[in-house]
């Protein structure tokens, strides 16, 4: 029998797998090229060469035993230093091994800065739409997910409600720039906003609040859009990065936490989030990928792949009647339904093969996300079709 707070994820996850199955199903029964398959997250980018050549140089270069070893739970430490001398020239920190903490991706980066600093019943203040998973860690360690309602004409986060909803129980923010599923990159007037409010509400309540930025989509900009770093804002920010998308290794399961000297018990801080690595079970991420993400810390997927995509899937929707907020980063659309219940339209559209998920996966109903991380041609081929599918709504 199983537990009843996973009775309630099993009941939530038929959605993203009844989405999967029926892309599959569409795809054996019309073949591959009639299928306009928008939902999945998962990079169609291959890895930057440099990480392949990574792999064979590290398995020829390291010793066996070491590099398959066990080793500190926050990871090898001359790969930290490496990610914290790139970090240090690229933002103008000051961060040193100590302060990188090796993880098993953002997810996992993610539940251990939870696991690290949430008690029972605390809050953490999400800003709708959001990555959904968010509850789920939040959820397990029984802190409470406060939600935000979205700043539907800009999708930066709505500051005035933030304000309001910042309670002496609120331990945690958690921010995501570039952002899934909008391709919003928060700008430096609203960080510094964010930041402004959350140092207030700290001395009114006498707290410490932590701002959680969670940033696996941090390379992934266009147009030259800058992103700015979190920690030079807010003393008490911890990053969460990931390499799934910037080098195209979602299955490889690497990233990292960034812990700042500045933040409020640091020094404890990264201790109990070594541990909290370790007693989650992940005990520490891959190491194999931790070698090879230290040769390549300056590589990217190509990102103007991407941004042919973006254009392309903009411009085409905009020109079949659609209404979407043109993208600065990440590879998403998020489009306003043009009917209120937008899974309505997502069934609509799925009469003729093109799959999107639904905005309220992701507590944004009214809207529906497209994943531009396809095949260019999908995109070309799709855009004839949703023009027929619009015509339902004229
Ligand atoms: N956060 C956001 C906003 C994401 O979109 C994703 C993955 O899609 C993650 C975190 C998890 O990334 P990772 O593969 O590094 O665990």
């Amino acid at each position: 029998m199983i537990s009843e707070k996973m009775k309630y994820f099993v009941q939530n996850n038929s959605a993203l797998r009844v989405m999967f199955e029926e892309g599959n199903r569409l795809r054996a029964k019309y073949g591959a090229d009639k299928v306009f398959d928008f939902s999945l997250g998962n990079p169609n980018v291959p890895a930057p060469k440099e990480v392949k050549q990574a792999i064979i140089d590290v398995l020829n270069e390291e010793d066996p035993i070491i590099l398959h070893g066990y080793m500190s739970n926050a990871g090898f430490e001359d790969v930290r230093q490496t990610i914290a001398e790139s970090l240090n020239r690229r933002f103008g920190t000051g961060f040193q091994f100590k302060n990188l903490i090796m993880t098993v991706g953002a997810a996992s980066g993610l539940n251990v800065i939870l696991k690290t600093v949430l008690n029972p019943g605390e809050e953490v203040i999400v800003f709708a739409p959001y990555f959904l998973e968010y509850g789920s860690y939040v959820n397990n360690f029984d802190g409470k997910l406060v939600e935000i309602s979205p700043d539907t004409d800009t999708f930066q986060p709505n500051l005035e409600e933030f304000e309001e909803k910042i309670t002496a129980n609120t331990k945690a923010v958690i921010i995501n720039t570039p952002h899934n599923p909008t391709g919003v990159v928060y700008s430096e007037d609203t960080i510094r906003k964010l930041a402004a409010i959350l140092e207030a509400k700290q001395k009114e309540f006498k707290s410490v609040i932590y701002l959680i930025s969670d940033e696996p989509y941090r390379e992934l900009v266009y147009d030259g859009v800058e992103v700015p770093f979190i920690t030079k804002y807010y003393a008490n920010t911890v990053v969460a990065y990931s390499y799934s998308k910037s080098l195209s290794l979602p299955g490889e399961r690497i990233g990292y936490l960034a812990i700042p000297d500045e933040a409020d018990g640091s020094e404890e801080m990264i201790v109990a989030a070594g541990i909290a690595n370790r007693i989650s079970g992940s005990v520490n991420a891959p190491s194999l990928q931790q070698k090879v993400i230290a040769r390549c810390v300056d590589a990217c997927s190509d990102i103007e792949f991407y941004d042919r995509n973006r254009m392309a899937l903009y411009e085409g929707l905009k020109k079949c009647g659609l209404e979407c907020i043109k993208p600065q980063g990440a590879f998403y659309l998020f489009v306003k339904s043009p009917v209120e219940d937008e899974k309505q339209f997502c069934e609509a559209a799925r009469k003729y093969n093109i799959l999107m998920v639904p905005g309220s996966s992701f507590a944004c109903p009214g809207y529906v996300r497209l994943s531009y991380c396809v095949a260019h041609e999908t995109i070309v081929n799709s855009l004839p079709v949703f023009a027929e599918l619009m015509k339902e709504y004229q």
